[in-house]
């Protein structure tokens, strides 16, 4: 459903009047996206990157994000870590082994891709409250710049702080992220960075079988891997599953526990929303957000026919 400025205050004026009347907490209770038993995932087996940032390159060039200043043939990038921006949706990162005197077949540098994590219970789909960011059934989530309002309350959600946001596009700056080549995969393709890997660190499927497939490799290869499969249960479970032979904190993953944020987070809202007039002060000032960011799209629109960015999902 496509919400224009004019359903926006229709539905905040619903939802205020709502707000006031209904004082039953579960009323408001948000509920986990319904995730498909085979939904798509993907298994990175940081053991066998060799950091050639191929993957990087090849996203750039899938959702025609701006080449680096840097190119994607330059390594001493990676001594650096790095973050996803809006023009990165994926980085590589290097971290070197921290027990340098254990001499065992681990002791070279892990590295290790980021991108958002298509989280089965998503905060920053939580977080959104004009439904901007979407958990999709075939694990995807994705992102629809023409909701936005600009608030970055996504931003501020995401465990992995993931999401990035066009700062320098005054006009009309949208939130960007890994779409886990949405459309690539519901057309029966691959994401771009699995396809182009050449050492198959990226293994796409259904979530049951990577699971699988990490546990056989777990089994086939005693002391090569940590006994962790990350995401397999972090924030109750992510689509991009991680194995390594290195422990997880020390190669960039944060410590997070089994809940997702959202469960966590459900009973603090309905408290905020159940006693404060908030809502009306806070549709009301989105609302005239929406407006404004709309105005400003629309003008710009009119002006340039620029429609670029907006429902990038290849
Ligand atoms: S393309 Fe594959 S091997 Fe190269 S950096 Fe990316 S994940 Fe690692
Ligand atoms: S990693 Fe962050 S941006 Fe990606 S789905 Fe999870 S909460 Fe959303
Ligand atoms: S899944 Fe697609 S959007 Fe995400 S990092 Fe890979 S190539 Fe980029």
């Amino acid at each position: 459903m496509d919400i224009s400025r004019r359903h926006f205050f229709k539905i905040s004026g619903a939802l205020t009047a709502a707000s006031l009347v209904n004082t039953d907490p579960a009323a408001q209770a948000t509920q986990a996206p319904a995730i498909a038993e085979d939904s798509y995932g993907c298994l990175v087996d940081t053991t066998l990157c060799v950091g050639c940032r191929k993957c990087e390159q090849a996203c750039n060039e899938r959702h025609h994000l701006p080449k680096p200043n840097e190119s994607f043939e330059e390594m001493t990038v990676l001594e650096n870590e790095r973050r996803m921006d809006e023009t990165s949706y994926t980085v590589i990162n290097k971290y070197y082994p921290k027990h340098i005197g254990t001499l065992t077949w681990r002791n070279r540098p892990t590295f290790v891709k980021f991108q958002c994590m298509h989280c089965n219970d998503p905060s920053c789909v939580s977080a959104c409250i004009v439904g901007a960011l979407t958990k999709q059934e075939n694990g995807s989530v994705i992102y629809d710049a023409s909701k936005c309002i600009g608030c970055r309350y996504c931003m501020v959600a995401c465990p992995f702080q993931v999401p990035a946001y066009e700062y320098h596009n005054p006009l009309t700056p949208e939130v960007r992220k890994c779409t886990f080549c949405y459309q690539s995969i519901k057309d029966g393709g691959l994401p771009a960075c699995a396809q182009v890997c050449p050492r198959e660190v990226i293994t796409f499927g259904k979530k049951p079988e990577l699971l699988k497939l990490a546990r056989w490799k777990m089994k086939n290869h005693p002391g090569k891997y940590v006994d962790h499969i990350y995401g397999e249960y972090e924030v109750g479970g992510t689509s991009w599953l991680y194995l390594a032979s290195e422990p997880f904190e020390t190669i960039g993953f944060p410590k997070l526990g089994t809940k997702a944020p959202p469960r966590l987070t459900e009973t603090i809202q309905h408290g905020l929303f159940q006693y404060f007039a908030a809502p009306i002060i806070l549709y009301a000032a989105l609302g005239g957000i929406m407006w404004i960011t709309g105005y400003l799209k629309g003008t710009k629109e009119v002006s340039t026919g620029e429609t670029a960015g907006r429902g990038d999902l290849r």
